[in-house]
């Protein structure tokens, strides 16, 4: 079994795949993607991979900022 219920849609607005993983809101706006729901979050494979690609980014970004 995976970690969402069947039938659960990826919460990203237009994107209408079968959710694979919940995420908070938090993780959400980390990676700056932005979803129908307020709390948890869920994602279909491709956005959450998408998610984690962007965070890794953002992460990067915010050193350089802090570092100028
Ligand atoms: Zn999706």
């Amino acid at each position: 079994m995976g970690k969402t219920a069947s039938g659960v849609k990826c919460s990203v607005p237009g994107c209408g795949n079968q959710a694979v993983r919940s995420v908070s809101q938090a993780e959400v706006q980390a990676a700056g993607l932005s979803t129908r729901e307020t709390r948890r979050a869920y994602l279909c494979r491709d956005h959450y991979k998408e998610l984690k690609k962007r965070r890794r980014e953002n992460k990067r970004i915010e050193r350089w900022r802090y570092k100028a």
